[in-house]
C-alpha cells in the first residue's frame, strides 16, 4: 500500500496586492452579491469570471421556493458565460458573500460542490488553471486553480 495526500496551495493576501484585473473582478462579485435572489436563505452571493476575450460576466444567487430548482452564483454566471462567449475560455473566476447580516464573511465562502463540478469542467474547455479568488471582508484566498479545489475531479476529458 502507498499513502497519499492531496494538498490545495492558496494564498491570503488582501485588495491592495491585488492586479488591477483581480481587483476589477472582486469589485464585480461584490456587487452581484447586491442582485442576490435570495429571500430563503438571506445568503448572498456573487461571482464574477473573466474571459480571455476580455469580458467579465457575473452571476448571483437565485432561489426558488421549490429549493432545488434554485441555483448558486458561480453556476449562474458559468452557465450563462458560456451560452454568451461559447468560444472564450475562463481565466479567473472571484467569489463574494455577505451573510444573514448582510456583512462581508470574515473568511470566504468556497463554491460548493456542484460549483466545483461546473466549473472544473469549463477549467478543463480552456486547457489552462482558472485562478479562483475567494472574498472575504478584508482576506483574499486566491487558489491556483478550480481542479486545487476538487481533487479526483469527475471528467470525461
Ligand atoms: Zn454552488
Amino acid at each position: 500500500m502507498k499513502a497519499l495526500d492531496v494538498t490545495t496551495p492558496y494564498q491570503i493576501t488582501d485588495y491592495n496586492e491585488l492586479s488591477p484585473l483581480q481587483q476589477k473582478l472582486v469589485d464585480e462579485a461584490k456587487d452581484a452579491t447586491f442582485r442576490a435572489y435570495a429571500p430563503y436563505s438571506k445568503f448572498k452571493v456573487g461571482a464574477a469570471i473573466a474571459l480571455d476575450n476580455g469580458e467579465i460576466i457575473v452571476g448571483s444567487n437565485q432561489e426558488n421556493a421549490a429549493y432545488p430548482s434554485g441555483t448558486c452564483a458561480e453556476r449562474s454566471a458559468c452557465y450563462y458565460a458560456h451560452a454568451r462567449y461559447p468560444e472564450a475560455k475562463f481565466t479567473a473566476i472571484a467569489v463574494a458573500a455577505r451573510g444573514t447580516d448582510d456583512r462581508w464573511l470574515t473568511v470566504p465562502a468556497s463554491p460548493c460542490g456542484a460549483c466545483r463540478q461546473a466549473l472544473v469542467e469549463y477549467e478543463t474547455l480552456a486547457g489552462h488553471n482558472v485562478e479562483v479568488l475567494l472574498v472575504g471582508e478584508k482576506d483574499i484566498y486566491i487558489i491556483p486553480s478550480v481542479r486545487a479545489l476538487l481533487p479526483f475531479a469527475f471528467t470525461e476529458f
